[in-house]
């Protein structure tokens, strides 16, 4: 049994939503811009969580970053201070975007989740739903070059059917128009040291990939694949 209702996402006709937003059919608010959106984050009450978190986390960075990258949900560092990527893992994020000559301020860090799970345990499948036109729409609004998918849950929620972050880590996947380029989530390679070679490889990928797109706008995704929807690119194969 359910332990609460999720709020209905398709509302039958467009209203007014927190913030300025409008919800659509389909359950996708649209938002002027990332303020409004994150305002509107502030208040939601969309799942459970909107009642247990401290602070929202809806993301930071600027509206024209080049890459934005996504996380799993903040943890306590995060629902205390209102921003991604805080705590151990930022730290080891930030050093990975420094090694290749990109700074925070450079990029948006976002999550699937907006909100903390209780103790940090796994996003509810109810609640990435409950989450996702919020991401769908920070995606709309920047247009980045690439999306940096950070570990399994986020690969879960913008890949789906890409099981395996070990099989598609470092790869630059092109799907609805979006580039994406899946890695550990820096967390892992806290825990496992083996992991930090692989992650600093894969970032070495994301400035392989954005040294291509700036030199060859277009063609990057035309050589890769074209038209198709889900094509891969190994770029170091
Ligand atoms: N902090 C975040 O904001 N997201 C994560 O996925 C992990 C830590």
């Amino acid at each position: 049994m359910r332990r609460w209702a999720t709020p209905p996402l398709t509302p039958k006709v467009a209203v007014s939503g927190a913030a300025g937003g409008l919800i659509l059919s389909g359950g996708l608010v649209s938002f002027p811009d990332l303020a409004a959106l994150g305002k509107a984050v502030h208040d939601c009450r969309r799942c459970a969580l909107g009642s247990s978190r401290t602070h929202a986390v809806p993301g930071v960075g600027p509206q024209n970053a080049r890459i934005v990258i996504v996380g799993e949900a903040p943890g306590q560092m995060e629902d205390q201070q209102g921003e991604p990527f805080v705590g151990a893992a930022g730290k080891l994020l930030d050093q990975l975007l420094r090694g290749i000559g990109l700074s925070r301020s450079q990029v948006f860090i976002t999550n699937v989740l907006k909100c903390r799970p209780p103790n940090n345990r796994d996003p509810l499948p109810e609640e990435a739903e409950a989450c996702a036109p919020y991401l769908d729409q920070q995606l709309a609004l920047i247009r980045p070059e690439v999306v940096l998918i950070l570990g399994r849950h986020a690969l879960a929620r913008l890949l789906p059917g890409h099981d395996s972050i070990s099989r598609v880590h470092g790869r630059v996947i092109f799907k609805n128009a979006i580039t994406y380029i899946p890695i550990y989530h820096p967390a892992a390679a806290l825990y496992n040291s083996f992991l930090m070679q692989t992650l600093e490889q894969d970032f070495l990928a994301v400035r392989t990939y954005l040294d291509r797109a700036a030199r060859q706008p277009a063609p990057v995704t035309a050589a890769a694949g074209g038209a198709d929807p889900d094509h891969q690119l190994n770029l170091f194969g």
